[in-house]
């Protein structure tokens, strides 16, 4: 199967209104322009030095999503170009994104990243944490961020059930957090491997690498 082919059949599965990111990391620059051409013009980076160089080599109307576990000493390196932060954890994070955009004139839109997996080692916020952020004096002030919704990352399982109520308890918070939030309108929620059930269960946003640009190798 070549990109082109993976993408469209991508989209013709998942509803209209669901966005797809092309998650590009590790991949050439040779394979986003091949996906360019087919049309796609999201895509999602985990790393801010690769997201930079493979931004100033690209077409500009390209919108670039940081997906992965952000360090507050790399924001100001994307501050000026990116369009979506996916993996916002902590309320200092929050600053200083705020801190960045504000010296571009930009206000940036984020998404709060939920702990919904049972390993540990995925990163995110529990529902306290979530409500401590959001109540802060802080975040009533910041003007060069706007929280749009929650991101979050089922348990690497095979179990398909397990898989689901996880998608659904981040769905119910999301809902929660709209009674505070009312402009939150994304819920970014699946990968390769489970974005069907992610949609089944009320994602707006599928984050989607291997399926469409084949396996990394990171070696
Ligand atoms: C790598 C990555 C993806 C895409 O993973 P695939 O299984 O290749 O689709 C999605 N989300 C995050 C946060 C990632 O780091």
């Amino acid at each position: 199967m070549s990109i082109v082919n993976n993408i469209k059949s991508i989209l013709a599965e998942i509803p209209e209104g669901v966005v797809l990111v092309a998650v590009s990391k590790t991949k050439p620059k040779e394979a986003l322009l091949e996906a360019y051409e087919a049309g796609q013009r999201v895509f999602g980076e985990n790393k801010v030095q690769e997201m930079v160089g493979k931004w100033e080599l690209l077409p500009k109307d390209i919108e670039w999503h940081m997906i992965g576990h952000l360090q507050r000493n790399k924001v100001k390196y994307m501050a000026e170009f990116v369009s979506l932060i996916h993996g916002v954890d902590s309320l200092k994070l929050l600053i200083e994104i705020d801190k960045q955009a504000q010296k571009y004139g930009r206000v940036i839109p984020c998404l709060l990243q939920m702990h919904i997996a049972e390993e540990d080692t995925k990163f995110g916020l529990d529902e306290q944490e979530l409500n401590e952020l959001i109540a802060s004096d802080e975040f009533q002030t910041m003007e060069n961020i706007k929280v749009v919704g929650l991101m979050g990352m089922a348990t690497f399982t095979s179990d398909e059930v397990q898989i689901r109520k996880e998608f659904a308890h981040l769905k119910s918070i999301f809902e929660n957090l709209k009674q505070k939030l009312p402009g939150i309108s994304i819920l970014s929620m699946g990968m390769s491997g489970d974005y069907q059930l992610a949609i089944e269960e009320g994602s707006t946003m599928v984050r989607i690498g291997s399926s469409i640009f084949g396996s990394r190798n990171y070696s």
